[in-house]
């Protein structure tokens, strides 16, 4: 039976972390602030950037929700980052996503200033990651990386495959678990023999948005096992992209799904504000 390796734990940890270092800086007067821009009425975004809002306020960081209605120009989401990039008050701003098809996403991420960028989705910012100096981390594979770190999982010399290249996931994993010394293998829906990969892992991270994907049989004895999907089932209940009851048996380590990855990524988001308010200091 594996470690279940316990996301809100970890996440509770890192907070409270979070919430010390800030109240350092605000005895020297510096107050972190994260401001998240909304576009449209989306319920998922909604929910997204409430809790995004709420973990601010738990650790102290001041944050500021700019909920702008579905037809917003793209000059004017544009013209409103400028005025965020203006402000001393907001080290950080995010601008969830998706955004409403008339704006491009690209143009929109690359114009917040990359010293506010806490997402880390802009070319510069992604980039410094690639390269191996990164200003910022990206979220939910900085929070993969800080689960793996505080459960003493080593990573150096290790296979590591992941499943997915996403902008968001996939890619910048790769360049956080190689930073790691790890072996790492991207697989992607044109990979062919993806179990005979997948079985060759030492860590084995799902990341494709396909619920319960990864079946015991992909699975070598003893690996580490990091499911970041998130699927809603026909019941309503949550669920990963790996088999958890089939392959808790056979792995190490496992993350759950919910309370694994998921609570982890908007922790990691706090800890680049808190970064940013460091750096623009
Ligand atoms: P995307 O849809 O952007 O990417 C999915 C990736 O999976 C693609 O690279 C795709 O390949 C690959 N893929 C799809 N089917 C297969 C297959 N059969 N075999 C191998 N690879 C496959 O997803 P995201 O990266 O945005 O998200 C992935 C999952 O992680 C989702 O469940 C999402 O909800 C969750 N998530 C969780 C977060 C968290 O906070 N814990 C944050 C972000 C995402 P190809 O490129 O060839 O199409």
């Amino acid at each position: 039976m594996a470690i279940i390796i316990d996301g809100k734990k970890v996440s509770t940890e890192v907070r409270n972390e979070i919430k010390e270092e800030v109240e350092c800086l605000k005895a020297e007067g510096i107050n972190p602030g994260l401001a998240v821009i909304i576009v449209g009425d989306n319920p998922a975004s909604q929910v997204y950037v409430r809790n995004k809002g709420r973990a601010c306020e738990e650790v102290g960081i001041k944050s500021e929700i700019i909920a702008l209605p579905a037809e917003t120009t793209e000059e004017e989401l544009l013209s409103k980052i400028d005025e965020l990039n203006e402000r001393k008050d907001m080290n950080g701003i995010l601008v969830q996503l998706p955004l409403p098809k008339h704006i491009n996403e690209k143009s929109v991420i690359d114009r917040i200033s990359v010293e506010k960028d806490v997402d880390c989705f802009s070319n510069e910012n992604v980039g410094k990651v690639v390269i191996g100096s990164p200003r910022f981390l990206p979220c939910t594979p900085a929070g993969v990386m800080e689960l793996l770190k505080r459960y003493n999982i080593e990573v150096a010399g290790k296979n590591c495959c992941i499943l997915g290249r996403s902008n968001i996931v996939g890619k910048p994993l790769f360049s956080l678990l190689l930073a790691e010394n790890g072996t790492v293998t991207v697989c992607h829906s044109k990979t062919e023999n993806l179990s005979e990969i997948t079985k060759n892992a030492d860590i084995l991270v799902a990341a494709i948005g396909k619920p319960k994907f990864v079946t015991a049989d992909m699975v070598k004895d003893g690996a580490v096992i990091i499911d970041v999907g998130i699927n809603r089932m026909e019941n309503g209940k949550l669920c990963g992209d790996v088999d958890y009851d089939a392959v808790v048996d056979k792995a190490s380590y496992i993350t759950p799904v919910p309370g694994g990855c998921g609570p982890m990524t908007i922790t990691m988001l706090l800890k680049n504000t808190l970064t940013a308010s460091k750096i623009q200091k």
